[in-house]
């Protein structure tokens, strides 16, 4: 897939995709990432990109006019414009699967008070935000969803059961992990993980899962079917069952709740 990014600063990238699993997806081939630069489709001397917010207040807005044409540059039938705001739709994992079935994704990167109002009525397919709280511009928003994207790509991580195990992939958060040494400043290593057993670890694992969530993130457990002994387990372990649980169907197996296009 292509990712192109939309910002007036192009030296912020300099470095985040060169390491780990998105330097190894690009070096294979199946991320290709671009940058333009909204002020090479500036006409003016001084190459403006922002102006005086209509109305009056605080801050510059970003203007329409080098945005529409930095994207129209690029844009082909199959490209995806997402206009990277924190008033867009929250960026999870299941619409990290989505993306990484895309072809070409367009993210535009906005500064200072935001960019104009004709950007998000006009150009764009989405809105995203990575959260709840305010950046000074989008940039560090693109490197945190490029990096969720490339590692789903194919060969982009060693051992992809090893992605297909993390938080959110089932609907739970992952269990704890260990490693050397086998006792660390009191604490030891629990025994399941070094009796060579599979299924026994495979199980302890479940049930960490399980609890890891309920503690940490009971509202995920709605959308996560649990078997009967999945629900024995936190009963005993918790003395109840979260409110989140205590009306959710009991069945055999894990709902799959991110569907991977
Ligand atoms: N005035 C805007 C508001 O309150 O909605 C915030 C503008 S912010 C200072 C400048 C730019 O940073 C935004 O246009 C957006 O591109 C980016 N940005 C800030 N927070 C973000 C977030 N949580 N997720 C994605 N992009 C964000």
């Amino acid at each position: 897939m292509r990712i192109d990014l939309i910002t007036i600063f192009p030296e912020f990238f300099v470095g985040p995709f060169d390491c780990g699993p998105t330097r190894i997806a690009r070096e294979k081939g199946v991320l290709e990432i671009g940058i333009v630069n909204p002020r090479d489709f500036t006409t003016d001397l001084h190459r403006t990109v922002d102006d005086y917010p209509f109305g009056g207040g605080a801050g510059m807005v970003m203007k329409p006019e080098p945005i529409f044409l930095a994207v129209e540059s690029i844009r082909k039938p199959e490209s995806r414009v997402i206009l990277l705001s924190p008033q867009g739709e929250r960026f999870d994992q299941q619409m990290a699967h989505r993306f990484c079935s895309l072809s070409h994704l367009i993210l535009i990167c906005g500064r200072y008070k935001g960019v104009d109002e004709r950007v998000r009525l006009l150009l764009i397919d989405q809105e995203v935000s990575i959260g709840d709280y305010v950046l000074a511009g989008g940039e560090a928003a693109a490197v945190v969803m490029i990096e969720a994207i490339a590692r789903l790509l194919p060969g982009a991580v060693g051992d992809e059961d090893s992605v297909a195990t993390d938080s959110f992939e089932n609907g739970l958060l992952d269990a704890p992990v260990y490693t050397r040494p086998r006792e660390f400043r009191g604490v030891s290593v629990p025994e399941v993980l070094i009796s060579g057993n599979h299924g026994a670890v495979a199980k302890w694992r479940r049930q960490q899962a399980l609890l890891n969530t309920a503690r940490r993130r009971p509202e995920l457990l709605r959308n996560v079917l649990l078997s009967a002994e999945d629900r024995d387990f936190l009963l005993r372990e918790l003395g109840e069952l979260p409110a989140e649980i205590k009306d959710g169907e009991c069945g055999g197996e894990i709902k799959k709740v991110f569907e991977k296009i």
